[in-house]
């Protein structure tokens, strides 16, 4: 079994006629359960995160300004991201469910894969300030779940969303514990990502950007992608893989597009199954990041959950 995190609570962050809306995950649960996929899945309860766990990747200036911000009643807190009077509570709910997952697969129940579908997404989020419509960085802090306090010394992640993941690449650019694999359209928002960009300090060579022009062809991305992945794994040899997914690179993603069909999302989730598997025991967190066609990512996510399940089984 796969454990689902999903909850209708997600929908209260309200960010009106934006493109990060809440009718995209109502579109993908009632998705997920007309084609019976949730039945399939251990849906766990869990917890928000707390205050003093988010301090690990955040500044307390920034929590307590977003905080003010929320209760104030929301509005637009950066250019291009929005919130509501929940959206911290919101964001606090999708951080907890990444945490929640890491102490389920690392406490060797028996699920070894997990999947959040948790809004708003987080990997732009900075250590001191929201962006890109993300809050608080969910993936970064599920990371610290695990090597804070369970003490692991090598975790994975790796984003395939369609835009670098900044947050995350800072967050652990001097941390030669987690390494860090985004392969991303480049150039384009928010414009980090390079090649040359490869970690510092402690951390230097732990970071791996895989920078795609818009239009390589979809058999180009995908071998990219699983040698490089193949190799960086080989690498970093992780005890855990989180994975933060992204449907937005789907060629029918009205912010993304980047020209990948639904199907693509089946060996691209085999891939990082397949480094998983082969260092860290079949353990895998995926956690929803962008995706902003409600019905295109429902058809992605079945894939992605599909072959989590049918690996699991
Ligand atoms: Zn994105």
């Amino acid at each position: 079994m796969t454990l689902l995190y999903h909850s209708p609570d997600f929908l209260a962050h309200d960010t009106g006629r934006h493109p990060e809306r809440a009718e995209r995950l109502v579109q993908v649960v009632r998705h997920l359960e007309r084609t019976r996929l949730v039945e399939r899945c251990h849906c766990p309860r869990w917890k928000p995160l707390g205050e003093a766990e988010m301090a690990g990747s955040h500044d307390a200036d920034y929590l307590a300004e977003l905080q003010a911000f929320v209760r104030r009643g929301g509005g637009r807190i950066e250019q291009d991201t929005v919130v509501s009077d929940a959206s911290f509570d919101v964001a606090a709910l999708a951080a907890g469910a990444v945490c929640d997952a890491v102490d389920r697969l690392l406490a060797g129940d028996t699920e070894r894969t997990a999947l959040c579908l948790a809004r708003p997404p987080g990997h732009h989020a900075l250590r001191d300030g929201a962006m890109g419509f993300c809050l608080l960085n969910h993936i970064a802090l599920g990371a610290r779940r695990a090597t804070d306090q369970h003490e692991l010394d090598r975790v994975l992640i790796v984003d395939w969303d369609v835009h670098h993941g900044n947050g995350t690449q800072d967050a652990f650019w001097e941390d030669g514990r987690v390494g860090f694999l985004s392969i991303h359209r480049w150039p384009f928002y928010p414009g980090s990502g390079a090649d040359d960009e490869t970690g510092g300090g402690a951390g230097q060579g732990t970071t791996l950007n895989l920078p795609i022009e818009f239009g390589t062809s979809r058999r180009e991305y995908l071998d990219c992608f699983t040698t490089r992945l193949h190799d960086f794994a080989d690498r970093i040899r992780p005890q855990l893989v989180l994975l933060s997914a992204g449907f937005d690179s789907h060629r029918d993603d009205p912010i993304g597009s980047l020209g990948l069909e639904t199907e693509d999302f089946i060996p691209l989730t085999e891939a990082v199954l397949a480094v998983a598997d082969q260092f860290a025991e079949g353990r895998l967190v995926s956690l929803l990041e962008g995706g902003y066609n409600p019905g295109v990512l429902a058809g992605c996510i079945e894939q992605h959950l599909t072959t989590l399940l049918d690996h699991d089984s």
